[in-house]
């Protein structure tokens, strides 16, 4: 095969930085998750419970989520069977779209096949029609952001973490009515900590910005109904689009925007990642209408998600364990060393079979490697005592302090 030289070299790189990827192959049990088995390479199996999972709520094994899913599955078939605009909007696209926008209050959503082609799709095709247009963007905001900044060509200014004294700074340089847009996330998921979602439309207003919110990792969890941090703060009508994502509490998979009827009109007739893509099939777009009407209308998942964060936050530091905590649901366990992130999560998986991926660069910075723990409604006090336990016993192994080293 010709060329294959310089992706081998690129792979042998990463692997030498320890940041080389392995995916768990594990099957989840519905109906019993967190538990799941892990399908071993050499053909064998083990029965391992999950601790990184993004499924936050556990709705991806909801009765209520699965009967719809089953119920569509009868009625529709498997697939969309086209585009949007080619056979392929069913009806729970519509009513799934309106009860978004009803929930946001805005007047319209759109759905994309994930919260990836969400942000990339909209911020690519907004900002290339915006003459002489701006990005103000956070220097943590993800990969699917910064993607599609750079794909609308507009210039990009970043601004420090959620300094807003550093947004206002770059908001000054600039003249009052060039079109600028503010982007950020309400909640930033590899250390947990939020937006200062009011201060930012404050500024949004004495300048004259858009805002741009990206919300993936707050559905379903913040709020009264459980409509993101944008809903707890009362922001609806201050911020100009909202995106979030199904594949993290509500279970399951597929993105969308919320937004005024123009702005979303505009990004369904010009995005062509909107367009040119079979739409989320009907099946998936019914599970998500019923986890996201159940998660609105009863608030006893959240209420034992946060039973057990507390209760876990708890255990952790009373065993000596300091970690970054912001009061989200999100635990990061920093190691600060790729290769030793590894070691700690395999011993984890391997001796005491629990599952938490180790965390490399890029998707944190170099020399805050970590582990990302996630407690959900599922797990019971015994494998929150039983997860103390064997990260009291994994850290003495390996002869290392309880208290994190921040980079
Ligand atoms: N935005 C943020 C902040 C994310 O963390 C992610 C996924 O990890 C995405 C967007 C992409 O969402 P999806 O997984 O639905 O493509």
């Amino acid at each position: 095969m010709p060329h294959q030289s310089y992706f081998s070299e690129a792979l042998d790189s990463v692997k030498k930085e320890g940041r080389y990827r392995y995916f768990a192959n594990i099957e989840r049990h519905a109906g019993n998750f967190p538990y799941a088995t892990h399908h071993l390479e050499d053909g064998t199996k083990d029965t391992i419970i999950v601790w990184c999972s993004n499924d936050y709520l556990s709705m991806g094994q909801h009765p209520s989520v699965l009967k719809a899913m089953h119920e569509a599955l009868d009625k529709n078939g498997a697939g969309a069977g086209g585009t949007r605009n080619i056979s392929g909007t069913h009806h729970y696209h519509v009513a799934l779209e309106k009860r978004l926008a009803d929930l946001h209050e805005r007047q319209a959503a759109l759905l994309f096949t994930s919260g990836y082609a969400a942000n990339e799709a909209t911020l690519a095709t907004l900002m290339s029609f915006l003459p002489n247009g701006v990005v103000l963007s956070d220097e943590c905001n993800h990969a699917s952001i910064i993607h599609g900044i750079r794909y609308s060509n507009a210039e990009k200014r970043i601004f420090k973490h959620n300094d807003l004294k550093d947004l206002e700074r770059q908001l000054k340089g600039l003249e009052y009515h060039q079109p600028k847009v503010i982007v950020f996330e309400s909640i930033y998921s590899m250390d947990g900590d939020f937006a200062p979602i009011s201060k930012i439309c404050d500024l949004a207003q004495k300048y004259n910005a858009m805002t741009y919110v990206d919300e993936v990792h707050a559905i379903g969890l913040y709020g009264k109904q459980g409509m993101g941090l944008v809903e707890k703060a009362g922001e609806e009508k201050r911020i100009t689009i909202l995106q979030s994502n199904f594949g993290k509490a509500v279970g399951i998979i597929g993105g969308y925007i919320a937004a005024s009827n123009t702005i979303v009109d505009f990004v369904r007739s010009y995005a062509p990642p909107f367009i040119f893509t079979t739409a989320l099939p009907p099946v998936v777009v019914a599970g998500a209408l019923a986890s996201i009407n159940h998660f609105t209308h009863n608030s006893d998942g959240r209420a034992q998600l946060w039973h057990n964060v507390n209760l876990l936050k708890k255990n952790l530091h009373r065993a000596g364990f300091t970690f970054f905590d912001y009061g989200s649901h999100i635990i990061p366990l920093i190691v600060g060393d790729p290769l030793l992130c590894k070691e700690i999560t395999d011993r984890l998986f391997y001796k005491h079979k629990i599952y938490v991926q180790p965390i490399n660069y890029p998707t944190v910075r170099r020399g805050t490697e970590r582990l990302r723990v996630t407690p959900m409604p599922c797990h019971t006090p015994r494998m929150i005592e039983d997860f103390t336990g064997a990260c009291i016993e994994v850290w003495d192994f390996f002869g290392l302090k309880r208290q994190q080293k921040i980079a």
